[in-house]
This record gives structure tokens, C-alpha cells and sequence, in this order.
């Protein structure tokens, strides 16, 4: 079982929080697609033996490209690789890319799951983050969504924004539930450097919202999510029940992946892979057959680190016994000292076989992980 996942590297504008790779230059486009179906093709073989029961297209924004460009990525993958009958096919799209028209071909032409970049529903957040669609394109697009056929569709919110009260975001938490999505993905707001909000915030013109307002917003969002029976099955990941991304949730089993297209990242098990982020070297790259990749063997502790983090986010946590088989006795010692200590503070709950954060865990996750966490060699 494996997944693939397709990075487009274009987006009609820049979202002001943003530091995906992207370009808002689209000359390049058509070279680019070539480049990464050149890609799939050449890397067949790492997957040989593989099922793919996972295909994501994300970026970037791939609702920017062409249904017959879209539909020229799935057959490329269709015709070098094992695609499962009954794959998870998601598509990243932005509401205003859509119409009924357009959703209705991509469900066509094989797209089973759509995750949609809403981010807010105040016209005034949009505006402040730059997205480039309104409220109502956002709501319409969902509704087309469905009439197009999609029964597995995702949303993604921000929160933690400037000023953001815990009233407005309660609003857009309502809105979601009433839109009666399958999926809600919701992220607290990062400051990462080289973005707009970055610069903005250290000149001061934005400010933080306090912590402590962050941590209301992430509380009250579980609360009404599974009031609205939604599963939080993931720190910022919420689903009606069973219907987790599978293809995000092999990321966190640590399952195998190819990437492909720039700055894609991709695993084996043993090694992990990154494309450059340069559509430039990329393209060289590919078409002068030189490494546009760099890859990293993963030692003991890289492989100790990564499954800590990715288990304690997610209901499937981490176990004790796999720590005992497949690590060293010292890993096993240090993960045994820092799960008493948790487990004693109600922090991690749940038995040898299964141990999660609990809901106190949760809103210090990343304290908890980070002590969890293996810094110098066992
Ligand atoms: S948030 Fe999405 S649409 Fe906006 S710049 Fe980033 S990748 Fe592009």
C-alpha cells in the first residue's frame, strides 16, 4: 500500500501566511506538467510492488490547471502504476477556480475527494489574508460540490487570526457544520518567515493573538465539532466517522509515498526524498538528467523521532511493544521515563498497546512531543 502525491507549483495569487512553494508565474506550467509526468513515468519502479490506494493532488493550486491537464496527471499515474480500484482520489481546490461545470468534469474524470482552501467565512479575514475568493464562493462552491457528486469533501479553516474574537470564530465553526462537509481541517495560524504576515508582524503593524485566546478557539472548535459528531482524529483533522484522509493518515502511519513535482517530498520507509523548490533546477534537472533532489537514509533516531511525533498526533498513537521491537533498549528507556511521567500527569492515556494525548495533552502537544523526542544519539 503506498500513495502518490503531485505538487502543482502555481497559485493565481499569494496568500498572505502562505510559504508554500508556489510561483504566481504560469509560464512555465506546461513545462512543468511535462516534468512531473516525466517524473511519475521514470519513477515507476520505486513503487513496483506497490497498491496505490492514495493519489493527492495539492500545491500550490491544482483547481488552476486544466481539466485536460488534470486528466493527463491520472493517466499518467493509471498507466505506470497499480492504482487500487477503489483509491482515494483528492483534489485541492480553491473556490474560486470553480463552477458547477468545472466540478462536474473533475468528478468525471476521477476525483473522488475534494479539500477546499475556505479559510474563513468573514469577508474581512479573506480580505486580510489575501485569498482571492469571497464568502459566497465558498458556500456556492460546496453546494455545486455536491450536485457534481462529491461525497467526501474537506474544508479547511484558519484560526488564531489578528483580532480574530472567540464569537467570530465561533460563527465560522457553526457555518462549517451547518455546510454538512465530510472533513474539517483547522489550523492555528503560523508566522512563518518570508511571508507577508511575517514582515507584518515584526514591523508591528500586526499583532499575535494572545495564547491563551488560540488555545479558546482550538477548545471551543473540538467541543462543537463533536457535538456535531464529527471524530478528531488528528490535532487540526476532524471527520464524520470512518472518513479520516486516508491519504494525510498514511503520513502519519508512516506509510510509503511517492512525491513528484517540485519541492515534493516523498518516503520509503527507510530514506526520505525532497525535490528542490525551484521550478528552474527542477526543470533542468529532469530534462538534462541531473539530480533535482536531495535524499536523507534515516538513522534509529530519525526513525524513533518521526514516529513519536507522527503517532502522538493522531487517535492511533503510539505503542510501547512496536518501541520494544523495533528500536534499541535505550530508546525503549527513555520512551518508558517519559510516558510515566505523562501518563502520571494525565497528559498520555490508554494502555502499552495504544498510548494517546489526552485532552489536556492535546493543547501542549508540541511541549509533549518535543520531551518525548530523542535530541542526542541513545
Ligand atoms: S494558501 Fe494555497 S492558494 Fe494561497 S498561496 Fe498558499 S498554496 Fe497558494
Amino acid at each position: 500500500m503506498a500513495g502518490i502525491y503531485i505538487h502543482i507549483p502555481f497559485c493565481r495569487k499569494r496568500c498572505h501566511y502562505c510559504d508554500f512553494f508556489k510561483s504566481t508565474d504560469f509560464s512555465q506550467k506546461s513545462r512543468v506538467l511535462a516534468g512531473i509526468r516525466k517524473e511519475l513515468e521514470s519513477r515507476a519502479a520505486e513503487l513496483n510492488s506497490e497498491e496505490i490506494t492514495t493519489i493527492y493532488l495539492g500545491g500550490g493550486t491544482p483547481s488552476a490547471l486544466l481539466i485536460d491537464e488534470l486528466k493527463d496527471l491520472l493517466t499518467t499515474i493509471q498507466q505506470n502504476y497499480r492504482v487500487s480500484a477503489t483509491a482515494e482520489i483528492t483534489m485541492e481546490a480553491n473556490p474560486d477556480d470553480l463552477s458547477q461545470a468545472i466540478l462536474s468534469a473533475i468528478r468525471e474524470i476521477g476525483f473522488n475527494r475534494l479539500s477546499m482552501g475556505v479559510q474563513s467565512f468573514a469577508e474581512s479575514d479573506l480580505k486580510l489574508m489575501n485569498r482571492r475568493h469571497g464568502v459566497m464562493q465558498a458556500l456556492q462552491s460546496v453546494k455545486w460540490a455536491k450536485r457534481a457528486g462529491f461525497s467526501n469533501i474537506s474544508i479547511d479553516l484558519i484560526y488564531g487570526l489578528p483580532n480574530q474574537t472567540l464569537e467570530e470564530w465561533e460563527r465560522n465553526v457553526r457555518i462549517a457544520v451547518e455546510l454538512d462537509v465530510q472533513h474539517i481541517s483547522a489550523y492555528n495560524l503560523t508566522y512563518h518567515e518570508g511571508t507577508v504576515f511575517y514582515d507584518r508582524l515584526k514591523k508591528g503593524i500586526l499583532k499575535e493573538l494572545p495564547d491563551e485566546l488560540s488555545l479558546q478557539q482550538f477548545e471551543l472548535l473540538i467541543r462543537l465539532l463533536k457535538e456535531a459528531g464529527f471524530e478528531h482524529y488528528e490535532i487540526s483533522n476532524f471527520c464524520r466517522p470512518g472518513l479520516y484522509s486516508q491519504h494525510n493518515s498514511s503520513y502519519w502511519k508512516s506509510k510509503k509515498y511517492l512525491g513528484a513535482g517540485p519541492s515534493a517530498h516523498s518516503f520509503d520507509l527507510h530514506s526520505r526524498r525532497w525535490n528542490v523548490s525551484s521550478i528552474g533546477k527542477y526543470l533542468q534537472g529532469l530534462e538534462k538528467d541531473e539530480p533535482y533532489y536531495e535524499v536523507e537514509v534515516l538513522t534509529e533516531q530519525d526513525r524513533y523521532n518521526d514516529y513519536i511525533i507522527t503517532g502522538l498526533r493522531t487517535i492511533w498513537g503510539i505503542s510501547e511493544e512496536l518501541i520494544k521491537t523495533e528500536f534499541s533498549a535505550n530508546y525503549l528507556l527513555h520512551f518508558q521515563d517519559k510516558m510515566k511521567k505523562y501518563v502520571q500527569s494525565g497528559h498520555v492515556l490508554g494502555t502499552p498497546e495504544k498510548l494517546t494525548l489526552s485532552s489536556e495533552g492535546l493543547f501542549i502537544s508540541d511541549q509533549i512531543m518535543a520531551d518525548f523526542m530523542v535530541v542526542e544519539s541513545c
